[in-house]
């Protein structure tokens, strides 16, 4: 199994030909998930004493298992957050798993570390905080989250030790990412949802919500977590006035731009976003909106010592990493995770290729089809736009439509090979309705895509 031979030459060969094939076809085939049952009378087992041999098992993933997945960059794929990686980020992930680094500690992977910290100056000189600000790249944007507001409890306890007597107290809007309300259990934090007149939170409905908190409430406030982009709808909280807010109260200002964060590295909206200098912490999510293969997410800490307080692990055998021998910038310290991965050493190989250029005009391109998409809505007679396209979301509604029929147009639309586009819901009125909803990201999604799609609503 760790031999040289024949086999694994071929196996190899295989792979860099599945690889290259799969990363230059612009639509690979839309797949849609079967039941598990149906996958096994298909594949049947896979792992026997003797092995089934690579051959065998990769034409199993070739010819039936990928087919039951949906390729996340399709430029039809305009679900959820999709993603678009580059080829080069791709690649350089194979590199990443070929180099064998362990990510962690300077002392091990100083080279690799070096690349993830080239790539973390880029997104950390976005967001506009000082040269002392940094950061480190995550599993994603729930880790990230939780990296950065464990790191504000424990800044909370630390300047009042009383504090661990009692949980503490997030606040948030009603529009922030469910990873805030999950990791908020996982830290057996409170948490109250603010819910603005407004589509987006407001410093002055913060102060509000502050100043109604019973005193012991009040003493249990640690951080307020603002959204810059949400995953609904690419609305930005209005993050100039949350900051004050947080700095007259002396709280915690976290705001989680996993996927909106890309658009720090967009001109048109880069306004949006002021404010986000004056965070004590930012998620954003390179997997998202930065063309990084999964999985890739990022925090930044305005004071890195706050987070090394929060994060970094005691161990006898891990002391000598704090060794002068092993000095340097150890990514253990500054979030959950202690071995890990160098995942964002691809996006640094992409980024040192194309240059921040290209990736500003690709983030760009996901905003102006947005924007294409929103006056196709508005020529249709039977479509309607909910509210104006915002970052690189799409509200809009089928007049006329139930709930039920959005849903079979969702799966009519995947089980052809058409798109993946899924239904989302609105406040409107004081009620939830059923829309549909477009997120772009791929830059090479065409007019014609979304003509094709808008068509098929008819
Ligand atoms: C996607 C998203 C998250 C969660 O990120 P993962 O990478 O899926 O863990 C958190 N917050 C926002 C705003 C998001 O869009």
């Amino acid at each position: 199994m760790h031999s040289i031979d024949m086999d694994l030459v071929e196996m190899t060969l295989d792979v860099m030909k599945y690889t290259i094939d799969r990363i230059s076809n612009v639509t690979p085939e839309l797949g849609a998930p079967k039941k598990e049952e149906e996958l096994f009378a298909l594949v049947g087992e896979t792992i026997t004493p003797k092995g089934i041999g690579g051959e065998t098992a990769f034409k199993l993933f070739k010819d039936i298992l990928v087919k039951a997945t949906v390729p996340i960059d399709h430029p039809r794929h305009l679900a959820f957050v999709p993603a678009a990686p580059t080829r080069a980020a791709i690649m350089f992930d194979l590199v990443t798993s070929a180099s064998s680094i362990h990510g962690a500690y300077w002392m091990e992977g100083a080279g690799g570390i070096f690349c993830e910290n080239q790539a973390m100056k880029w997104l950390v000189s976005l967001t506009g905080l000082s040269k002392d600000a940094f950061g480190v790249f995550t599993s994603g944007g729930t880790a990230a989250n939780l990296s950065a507001l464990v790191a504000a409890r424990e800044d909370w306890r630390t300047r009042n030790p009383k504090n661990s007597e009692f949980k503490g107290l997030l606040l948030t809007s009603i529009s922030a990412h469910s990873s805030i309300q999950a990791m908020a259990k996982v830290m057996d934090a409170d948490l109250i949802l603010i819910d603005d007149d407004e589509e987006y939170l407001t410093g002055k409905s913060l102060q509000l919500a502050i100043d109604t908190l019973k005193p012991f409430d009040r003493e249990r406030l640690f951080a307020v977590v603002a959204t810059g982009g949400t995953t609904n709808a690419g609305i930005i909280d209005e993050l100039d006035s949350i900051a004050e807010v947080c700095e007259k109260e002396q709280t915690w200002f976290h705001v989680d731009c996993a996927y909106g964060g890309g658009a720090l590295a967009a001109p048109s909206v880069r306004h949006l976003f002021n404010g986000i200098e004056k965070a004590d912490s930012i998620t954003i999510d390179p997997h998202k909106w930065l063309f990084s293969p999964y999985d890739c997410g990022a925090v930044i800490y305005k004071d890195l010592e706050l987070a090394k307080n929060a994060h970094s692990q005691k161990g006898s055998y891990l002391e000598i990493f704090k060794d002068e021998g092993a000095h340097g910038f150890n990514p253990a310290d500054y979030q959950i995770q202690l071995t890990r991965r160098l995942r964002g050493m691809p996006l640094w190989f992409s980024l040192a290729m194309h240059g921040t250029e290209k990736y500003r005009d690709s983030i760009e391109r996901g905003i102006e089809l947005a924007q294409i998409a929103a006056d196709k809505i508005k020529e249709r007679d039977y479509l309607e736009l909910v509210r104006p396209a915002s970052l690189s979301v799409v509200l809009y509604r089928r007049k006329g439509w139930t709930p039920d029929q959005y849903r079979d147009w969702t799966y009519k639309n995947h089980r052809e090979g058409i798109a993946l586009v899924t239904p989302t819901k609105w406040k409107n009125n004081g009620e939830y309705e059923t829309i549909s909803r477009f997120c772009f990201i791929n830059p090479d999604t065409t007019e014609a895509d979304i003509d094709l799609i808008l068509n098929t609503m008819k």
